[in-house]
């Protein structure tokens, strides 16, 4: 039997099949094409698992279900993505009029943590949490190997744990969000600050102060050579980041909490700040808190992440 994966983003969409032994046996790609809307979308998704199938000589009836990784979240079987322009979209009933096997369907943050749990940094995990690090904080919670995104599919969104009262304006209108301090956007933004304000930093001198040239791995790099104003910006970063570990530690005291996206890319260096920066955050003093890992985050995760939420 194989399982199905897709990973469905707001420009394209990733599909795969994987096989018994949890690898990806075949994949292909195509546009989404969210203009034409949902029906169409969905069509295409399942043609794309179709001719994956049909191409690789495994019969349709092989199939013994499909995991759609989305950009929102999803409740027995019907989705939310705004950016998909998708409200309340009869997802799982829409998919089983082309193929009639069990969907499932979720977050994709809870799918790269589903990815963890099978395949990497929370392989074994009673619980476990991914924080994914990249233009916004994207997370995943597993309970007892399953995936948990509370009664209604919209919990587990630990990038909006308010963490600094009327504090930086977030994407979802609140202030102070973690996702505000913890991503790659804040590194640009306080890299940008630090150019305008700090003429005499590596910042300043590496972008020849045009502000476009701030990435977030500039920012890393110029503080793992060193710089102390670069290092400064990390570490308030991992200061933030530390008080949100905190918070998880403290409502759900898991046994890894896993960093994945872009800003984990700065492995080591930056793995052993947070770790230090979250010492003692749990409440209980000598106790053993959660293993703070780096995600393994391996090629083709929103496929094959996907495929398994048929496993769970
Ligand atoms: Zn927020």
């Amino acid at each position: 039997m194989y399982l199905a994966g897709i990973d469905l983003g707001g420009t394209g969409i990733k599909a795969g099949l994987v096989d018994q032994n949890l690898s990806l046996v075949c994949k292909t790609s195509i546009p989404t094409g969210v203009e034409r809307g949902y029906v169409q979308v969905i069509n295409d998704m399942a043609g794309a698992i179709i001719s994956l199938a049909e191409k690789n000589s495994i019969p349709v009836s092989q199939i013994a279900s499909i995991g759609i990784g989305i950009p929102g979240f999803a409740r027995k079987g019907i989705a939310t993505a705004v950016n998909l322009y998708w409200i309340d979209v009869p997802l799982e009933s829409e998919m089983k009029t082309h193929i009639d096997v069990p969907v499932f369907a979720d977050n994709d943050a809870t799918v790269a943590a589903v990815y963890e749990y099978h395949l990497g940094a929370l392989k074994g995990c009673d619980v476990g949490v991914l924080l994914t690090l990249g233009t916004g904080l994207g997370s995943g919670i597993i309970i007892n190997g399953k995936p948990f995104s509370g009664a209604h599919g919209m919990g587990g969104e630990l990038g909006h744990i308010e963490i600094v009262p009327d504090g930086v304006p977030c994407t979802c209108g609140n202030k102070g969000c973690l996702e505000t301090y913890t991503t790659a956007t804040a590194l640009i933004r306080q890299g940008r600050r630090c150019v305008v304000e700090r003429p005499e930093s590596r910042l300043h001198h590496l972008t020849g102060g045009e502000l476009d040239k701030v990435t977030a791995k500039l920012v890393l790099d110029c503080a793992k050579e060193g710089d102390h104003i670069a290092l400064a910006i990390v570490d308030e970063f991992v200061k933030h980041l530390a008080m949100g570990i905190g918070t998880i530690e403290n409502i759900l005291d898991p046994d890894v909490i896993a960093l994945g996206g872009g800003v984990s890319a700065a492995g080591e260096f930056l793995l052993e700040r947070v770790i230090k920066a979250s010492a003692n955050k749990g409440i209980f003093a000598n106790q053993k808190y959660a293993d703070i890992k780096l995600a393994i985050s391996g090629n083709d995760a929103g496929i094959i992440g996907a495929a398994m939420l048929g496993l769970s």
